[in-house]
């Protein structure tokens, strides 16, 4: 299998902080006003967690030695302010950061969305859902996390230990120097930290997406999987993805979790030191004891925040791999665009010319030169085996791809040289798997003209044979269709899809007929309604059934990319070519079924 992330992401190691400067420069402006709240919140974080420190020098030095109890009163009055600002502050920062992460994760979410509903086919053709998800799923929760560490832990504890430093280095600047000696290991020990954990992270993504996509062949191919006993093997695949993830995370967790003895047991021998040294100049040099006591705390104190500044650099290297895959996504422009001077195509005749076209999915080429012309108004029928490139004609009409040589014209116009918008509206398309959204029958049937009134909704309904079964469902024209249209038949799911065709009333249809096998009353209905259908309009099929072929007014037959026989059926078939043999063939099926 293509390793789906096999991508710049996970290759360049180098862009961590263009990523991160990028991700502010995107955010931070926009919720300046509301950052700069967080920051003022942080401030009194910051200066109140300093003040805390600063009066164990005055609750040791007035109430324990000097024993005055008027202080005691105001002592204990100011703990309760600088701690109940305290609280307020934080109450304050969390809300004000969670109401800007939320909004950046919805602004991204659309952003994301819309970017993905412009790629062209080609962008589909490779990607599997699953790695969409997960690049959408986890690129903006790294977002949001990576903003909300760095802002945290640069506004908050940053300040919150500038505050506390500055209280340690008024107290006593020499224990101040003893405790900054553990700042070299600590940084050396966490860059090398750092570094596996990126690793780990990376492997974590890529096995996240393969459960994703097990789960969703299981879910999606359920019917199969059942009916061919395939559950240990899905079990199987999913296990070996769900046993990497576990296994990545808890290496990440492990390493991570690293960073607490290597911090504590640096923090334990400053703290030793300062204990140490500090007793002694108490006990031996006489020195103050409040201002050692207010000292202490603040070193305690500036213990936490050290800590998360240490590990922020670990903890971003875990979203560093979610933010790339986001902004790939973000980045990748749809390769098929209008062009600048392109026109709105309004459709006269219809009349629709392959010149020789040439079309390739991969190496090898799909269409090899491919000429054939449908006339405006009438039915044109591509027959042929599968795989012969009929319905690559119609992605190129539809334009879901461009060709790489020849030309494609709708009354004339080549179909680059029109907006892709107008080029689609001018096209009404019945696939073969008619497929129907997990929306109402109302709906799905609206998608053909959005802004259909209830009246032009069944009367496009009645037309395709579907009204009457539409209300015998349980809540009619409001019955969800189910995931795919799961809750109705392959012929009624047909006639909601020719109902939206109808509903769109383009001038030029393209129909790829069900080869599925319809009973033959829906046969009869389905018949009916695409006659009236195609009435008028430019009608391309891609047929499967003689009796479709019969009624065309001109046949074209491919084999292996190219139109090799064109004529009605009857010339055809005087003709004695393929043509004639596929219709032998298709007769004897049917004789032999009949028996
Ligand atoms: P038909 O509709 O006549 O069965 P197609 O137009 O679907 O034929 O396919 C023509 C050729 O292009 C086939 O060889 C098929 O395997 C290949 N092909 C079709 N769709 C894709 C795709 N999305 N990616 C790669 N190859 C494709």
């Amino acid at each position: 299998m293509r390793n789906p992330f096999k991508s710049k992401a996970m290759t360049d190691p180098d862009s961590t902080v263009q990523l991160i400067k990028r991700l502010f420069s995107e955010n931070f402006r926009t919720y300046f006003p509301k950052y700069l709240l967080a920051f003022v919140f942080m401030g009194m974080i910051a200066a109140t967690t300093a003040a805390s420190a600063w009066i164990m020098r005055d609750v040791v030095n007035e109430v324990f030695v000097n024993k005055d109890s008027t202080m005691v009163y105001v002592i204990a009055a100011a703990v309760l302010v600088i701690f109940s600002l305290k609280g307020a502050s934080t109450f304050g920062q969390m809300v004000v950061l969670a109401r800007v992460g939320n909004s950046i994760v919805a602004d991204l979410q659309r952003r994301m969305f819309d970017h993905l509903i412009r790629q062209d086919q080609t962008y589909y053709d490779k990607m599997s859902l699953a790695e969409i998800n997960v690049r959408v799923g986890q690129g903006v929760g790294a977002a949001r996390t990576t903003l909300d560490l760095i802002i945290v832990t640069l506004g908050r504890d940053v300040l919150t230990l500038i505050g506390l430093v500055f209280v340690m280095v008024y107290q006593n600047p020499l224990l101040s120097v003893f405790a900054l000696v553990i700042m070299p290991p600590a940084v050396i020990g966490v860059a090398f930290l750092v570094r596996r954990v990126k690793q780990y992270a990376k492997r974590q993504v890529v096995s996240t997406a393969k459960i994703g996509a097990t789960m969703q062949e299981t879910v999606l191919g359920t019917r199969i999987v059942k009916a061919f006993g395939m559950e240990p093997a899905m079990r199987k695949r999913m296990e070996v993805g769900v046993l990497e993830v576990q296994k990545q995370s808890n290496k990440i967790a492990s390493l991570t979790a690293r960073t607490s003895p290597l911090m504590d047991t640096l923090g334990g021998f400053a703290i030793a030191l300062v204990i140490f040294y500090g007793g002694y100049s108490v006990i031996e040099l006489g020195q103050d004891p409040g201002a050692l006591f207010s000292f202490i705390t603040a070193l305690l104190l500036a213990y936490d925040p050290a800590r998360r500044l240490a590990r922020l650099n670990v903890n971003l290297g875990k979203q560093i791999v979610g933010l790339r895959l986001m902004y790939e996504l973000v980045d990748r422009e749809p390769a098929m665009q209008d062009a600048a001077d392109a026109i709105d195509l309004k459709v006269k005749d219809g009349k629709i010319e392959f010149r020789d076209v040439v079309f390739g999915y991969g190496e090898s080429a799909a269409l090899s030169g491919t000429s054939f012309t449908a006339q405006p108004g009438k039915m044109t029928a591509l027959v042929g085996a599968s795989g012969a490139g009929k319905s690559t004609v119609f992605s190129l009409i539809e334009r879901f791809y461009d060709p790489e040589s020849g030309e494609i014209l709708i009354d004339g116009h080549a179909v680059p040289s029109c907006t892709i918008a107008s080029l689609r509206e001018n096209i009404a398309y019945v696939s073969q798997d008619a497929f129907l959204f997990n929306i109402s029958i109302r709906d799905n049937i609206a998608v053909g003209k959005p802004d259909a009134t209830q009246e032009e909704i069944e009367a496009a309904a009645k037309a395709a044979n579907a009204h009457d079964f539409i209300l015998r469902l349980p809540e009619g024209y409001k019955t969800k269709a189910g995931e795919g249209g799961n809750n109705l038949s392959g012929g009624q799911r047909q006639r909601i899809s020719i109902a939206r065709a109808m509903l769109r009333d383009a001038p030029i249809l393209l129909l790829d007929e069900a080869t599925s096998a319809l009973d033959a009353e829906s046969e009869s209905k389905i018949q009916s309604a695409l006659e009236t259908l195609m009435d008028g309009r430019t009608t391309l099929v891609i047929a499967h059934r003689l009796s479709t072929v019969r009624h065309a007014n001109q046949i074209h037959v491919m084999d292996q990319g190219r139109v090799i026989e064109s004529g009605t059926h009857d010339e055809l078939f005087e003709h004695d070519g393929i043509y004639r043999r596929l219709c032998e063939l298709q007769f004897q099926n049917r004789n032999q079924a009949a028996e």
